[in-house]
């Protein structure tokens, strides 16, 4: 297949030049022989080579920028890249399963993969990606031995992209309905082919842990409010606290969370487990006079574009202003974001809007953010999506 070529506009490299590995429609000048899902050499105006990358036209993004080199992208290169990825990857003692590669931010746009024990599950958000999904999991299977390769490419940007959704079996056999696997020494239960994400949010594992730690401080009487629980994570990380309580709006979910729970020896009669919108149940909390020691607020993403962020700003504001209410003084809010849109200095405005509103105090004891495994290309602040804030409350 002949390479395509692209040319940027005059004024318009600048980013790239400074290693952005995206190239909108916007700034390319003209393109020749490019095909979607290819590769292309770009140029500046001046006709001088710049990168290599991989084409679409399809998308608002039509060129991603795989190397700044005048290099061969070839199956040699792909094994290469994924190797760098994977190897600065080191599982702790009491982890089972990470990321092993994080798109543009392993310098790999468009890719996802992540390993859950002896399972990887692969993520094509691109249309040169998902080409070459078998070439991945064939350099997966020589770097990490690991013969099982699940897909679930079933996510919506991917119509951005032209394509529809994929997932299945890439390699080996089809996953069981759960993978047992341990983040920081706790298990957690994971379906790989109906989970949120690619089964389960690992990027949340730090936070976790620190949470853990608050408990332990706070005591055997502690109460927690684990809202948006998704499968359990935090509460279960936070182990024998007297009582928690996880909201989620999804049944299956909280299926797995009890099964979590019960997994960790955790006895059943401390942890509750409810089906109901969490910004409902909030308020209905408030109106009860309840009070926690500990409240853990990780909604799903608000704004998945920016004309959604004034909106998603409002559901952040209500959500952390009620939670702000039911935390007992001096005790803790673990509050997040994962809009991309939203950006960490604005999460942290509107928290403080829900804070004057409460009219409580509070500090600021951390910034979180997503786990080691989740790393952000500096020249990439699309990549950094979570960010979070431990606050204490008085
Ligand atoms: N904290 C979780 C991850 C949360 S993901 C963990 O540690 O794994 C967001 C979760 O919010 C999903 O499980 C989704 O089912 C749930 N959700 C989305 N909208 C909701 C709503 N309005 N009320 C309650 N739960 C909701």
């Amino acid at each position: 297949m002949t390479e395509g070529k692209v040319w940027v506009r005059a004024g318009r490299d600048k980013p790239l030049r400074q290693g952005h590995p995206w190239l909108f429609s916007g700034a390319i000048a003209h393109a020749e022989a490019a095909q979607d899902g290819e590769l292309v050499a770009v140029y500046d105006s001046r006709d001088r080579f710049l990168a290599r990358g991989y084409w679409n036209s399809k998308s608002q993004i039509q060129v991603r920028i795989l190397s700044w080199r005048d290099e061969a992208i070839d199956y040699a290169w792909w094994r290469r890249m994924l190797s760098h990825a994977i190897t600065r990857r080191t599982l702790g003692a009491g982890d089972t399963a990470c990321r092993l590669v994080n798109a543009e931010n392993d310098y790999l746009p468009g890719l996802i993969v992540d390993r859950y024990g002896d399972w990887l599950v692969l993520q094509a958000l691109t249309r040169a990606i998902d080409a070459r999904k078998q070439e991945f999991a064939d350099a997966l299977l020589e770097l990490t031995g690991i013969v099982n390769v699940y897909e679930r490419s079933d996510v919506e940007v991917r119509q951005r992209e032209g394509l529809g959704e994929s997932a299945g079996v890439l390699r080996g056999q089809e996953p069981p309905a759960t993978i047992e696997i341990k983040q920081a020494g706790i298990r957690y239960l994971v379906d790989i082919r109906h989970g949120h994400k690619t089964g389960f949010y690992l990027d949340q594992r730090d936070n976790r842990r620190l949470l853990r730690e608050l408990a332990a401080d706070c005591g055997t009487g502690a109460r927690l409010l684990n809202l948006f629980s998704y499968t359990g994570g935090f509460a279960v990380a936070a182990g024998g606290v007297k009582h928690a309580i996880n909201v989620d709006s999804a049944y299956s979910a909280l299926e797995l969370a009890e099964a979590n729970t019960a997994l960790n020896k955790i006895p059943a009669a401390s942890a509750e487990f409810i089906q109901a919108d969490a910004f409902d149940y909030l308020r209905h909390c408030v109106s009860e006079g309840e009070r926690y020691d500990m409240v853990v607020l990780d909604p799903p993403k608000f704004a998945a574009h920016r004309r959604q962020v004034q909106r998603a700003a409002r559901g952040y504001k209500d959500l952390n202003l009620n939670a702000f209410r039911l935390v007992k003084p001096g005790g803790w809010l673990m509050t997040f974001s994962c809009s991309g849109a939203i950006s960490r200095d604005f999460f942290q405005k509107i928290v403080f809007g829900a804070l004057v509103d409460s009219r409580r105090q509070a500090q600021v004891i951390r910034q979180l953010g997503a786990a080691s495994d989740h790393p952000v290309a500096l020249t990439f602040p699309e990549g950094e999506y979570l960010k979070g804030l431990l606050l204490r409350v008085n």
